[in-house]
């Protein structure tokens, strides 16, 4: 359902009396975190940060990031809009990003806090606060003033989603992802739940796409994007990484990895991609680059609710595997054996089974047939043709080339002029 007229973005005053035509600003809050979101969405490409904030993309508006790496300003400057947001007077619509879970700091003493951004004097004078004007202000509190007013709430990594590795066992801070904080009834101005892209860290591309999607959607230009149970984008997660993993088809025929970095399978070495849901081996962690399992390395579920606890110890096979690994073990390997005999005929022109004969300078490489290929591609073809023309045969009655092996016929040695010798080829 595309959502009616193009109202939203209406022209309105300017922030600090610039014009803001078509402006969105995006308000980045980052609470336990290492930062790698920040350096995935900064690596984007399809589409990047520079082309949104640029206005390069023709359906979508001119979006300001207000993000601490991004900004020019500083201090009071870089605060300004923040406290404008969070007031209501900012004049223009928002989008808030968090990255980094939340962590448990509203009820701390005094001054207590885990994760803050900026200070008393920036926060709005209308709203309550607990902070003295030169105190830093808690992340957790930008969060709540500013979630009710955001067009959009979007939380992104597996910290800010499901609370990840700092909600792991051992959690001091009382970590939690932004749809616990806010809670199960949360909804934007614009009626929307969180929208959760998850990742440790997350797909750069996965987060420009959802955030251009849902900007394309409250701009009107576009239908709401198709969100999963827990507000993922469905077409980036509804698929295990297995589904499209490149290694896939060792597991299939059972061919197992013993160390990372393997051309094999690796579930044998603790992956879990039979069961997480993610894209990554498909689009490549950056630039269609690289990715998990593409750089042999194996899927620890770093895109999952419960990551790491559900998913530790590293390295270790699944319980599942056993059965699964097994069973392809035993018919892959009966699979694996088929597939190579077909092969061996595969890799053969009919003009060669005609003559009986190789015409490659690499003959000696190729593997050599016996009987046993032989009677295997006598019923393979039967099967084959079974109610067809045997093309093979009907080959066979062409008359052989006359121009066939041209330089024996000539008279002309065969490595003249080359200077290579026959016999290290
Ligand atoms: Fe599946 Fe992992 Fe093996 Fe890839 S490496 S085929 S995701 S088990």
């Amino acid at each position: 359902m595309a959502r009616e007229g193009a109202a939203w973005l209406k022209s309105t005053p300017g922030v600090r009396g610039a014009s803001t035509d078509g402006i969105v600003h995006v308000f980045w809050l980052a609470g336990m975190s290492c930062d790698g979101c920040s350096i995935s969405a900064l690596g984007a490409i399809h589409p990047s940060m520079e082309d949104m904030v640029l206005g390069r993309i023709p359906t979508l508006p001119h979006v300001v990031f207000h993000h601490p790496m991004l900004a020019g300003e500083a201090a009071q400057d870089f605060m300004e809009p923040f406290r404008q947001a969070a007031e209501g007077t900012l004049g223009a619509p928002y989008v808030m990003v968090v990255e980094g879970s939340i962590p448990d700091d509203q009820t701390l003493e005094r001054a207590g806090q885990y994760a803050g951004l900026g200070v008393g004097s920036d926060w709005p004078g209308s709203m309550p606060s607990s902070r003295a004007p030169d105190q830093p202000v808690r992340t957790s509190d930008w969060i709540w003033a500013l979630a009710s007013g955001a067009a959009v709430s979007i939380a992104i990594g597996t910290c800010a989603t499901w609370g990840g590795i700092p909600a792991a066992a051992g959690n001091i801070t009382g970590s939690m992802g932004l749809m616990d904080y806010l809670g199960a009834d949360y909804r934007s101005a614009e009626g929307l739940p969180v929208v959760n892209v998850p990742g440790c860290a997350p797909v750069g591309d996965n987060f420009t796409e959802t955030l251009s999607s849902v900007l394309q959607f409250l701009q009107g230009v576009g239908p709401l994007p198709d969100f999963d149970e827990l507000g993922r984008p469905a077409w980036m997660f509804d698929q295990t990484v297995h589904r499209h993993c490149p290694k896939a088809g060792y597991y299939e025929e059972g061919v197992f990895a013993e160390e990372p970095g393997g051309d094999e399978c690796l579930v044998e070495i603790g992956c879990w991609g039979p069961v997480v849901q993610c894209n990554i081996v498909e689009r490549g962690a950056i630039n269609h680059m690289g990715g998990c399992m593409v750089a042999g390395g194996a899927c620890i579920g770093c895109t999952m609710p419960g990551f790491p606890d559900k998913y530790s110890p590293f390295y270790k096979a699944p319980p599942g595997s056993a059965i699964s690994g097994g069973l392809s073990k035993i018919y892959g390997g009966g699979i694996r054996r088929l597939r190579r005999l077909s092969m061996k005929q595969g890799n053969r022109e009919p003009l060669w089974d005609h003559t009986g004969e190789t015409p490659s300078g690499w003959v000696d490489k190729a593997p050599k047939t016996g009987s046993v290929d032989k009677a295997n591609t006598f019923f393979y073809k039967k099967l084959q043709y079974h109610g067809s023309v045997h093309q093979g045969k009907r080959n066979h009655k062409q008359p052989l080339p006359a121009s066939r092996d041209i330089l024996s016929k000539k008279g002309i040695a065969p490595n003249q002029g080359t200077g290579v010798p026959r016999e290290r080829v």
